[in-house]
């Protein structure tokens, strides 16, 4: 099987436990202002491979891996975007008992997904926001979806971290924090919570894809609403990265 890969990253150590060696998957249904990766929306800019050449790329450092206790994360893009490459993909890492995890926005088919998620060992779900306006603001999508795939994680009890991105004037009111807050609050698969503070790294990327970046002019958080936006889920009873 084939599939349209957007880059690797050969010793990752932010996106899960460990040294992981990351995929970032080409295809997403969301168009977040913040997106740091435009170039992975489409199908066209992928780089073809096939799930055997994926599987001999991560062995490569199968060494890191293990003695790091980390293993293999699918980004994107979206993971669940070519879900058939992605689920064959993660059933293959299993089979060679390496550790996975898939970062997602929760935006996809719970169907679909359902048997994928028996070959992921721990997902990092970006949850955008609470408030269902701000959530199609900045993603141009609907929430629920996101909803939905939460709660079914919990109900599996699947291993979770979750992740916020603070953007000034967009995601920061405090009512949209407490809401991520307390929807997690209870959730026993939820083990951390990582605030992401904004950034413009990927600003280029919409220039040269002729695409107008929308945050041009909103500033990036100061340390103190970073520090504050911790605070609100801390305050929820939950721990932090
Ligand atoms: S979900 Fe991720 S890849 Fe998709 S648009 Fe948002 S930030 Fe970009």
């Amino acid at each position: 099987m084939k599939g349209l890969i957007h880059s690797f990253e050969s010793a990752g150590t932010v996106d899960g436990p460990g040294i992981r060696f990351v995929i970032f998957v080409q295809g997403c249904h969301l168009r977040c202002l913040y997106c740091h990766n435009p170039d992975s929306w489409h199908l066209k800019h992928g780089h073809e491979y096939s799930v055997d050449q994926v599987i001999e790329e991560a062995k490569k450092y199968r060494t890191y891996m293990r003695f790091s206790n980390g293993g293999v994360t699918i980004t994107g893009g979206e993971p669940f975007f070519q879900h058939e490459f992605t689920g064959e993909i993660l059933r293959r890492l299993k089979e060679l008992s390496i550790h996975t995890a898939v970062d997602t926005s929760g935006f996809c088919n719970l169907n679909i997904a359902r048997p994928i998620l028996e070959n992921v060992d721990m997902v990092l779900l970006d949850i955008k926001s609470f408030l269902p306006d701000v959530y199609m603001r900045v993603a141009y999508r609907p929430i629920e979806p996101t909803i939905k795939f939460a709660r079914y994680l919990q109900e599996i009890n699947k291993r979770t971290w979750v992740r916020f991105v603070l953007v000034p004037g967009l995601t920061d009111d405090p009512k949209n924090i407490k809401g991520v807050a307390s929807f997690i609050t209870g959730m026993q698969n939820v083990e951390k919570v990582e605030v992401l503070p904004f950034h413009k790294l990927g600003e280029y990327k919409w220039e040269e894809l002729g695409y107008k970046y929308r945050l041009k002019n909103t500033q990036l958080p100061k340390p103190e609403d970073v520090h504050k936006a911790k605070q609100i889920f801390i305050n929820h009873g939950l721990q932090l990265h």
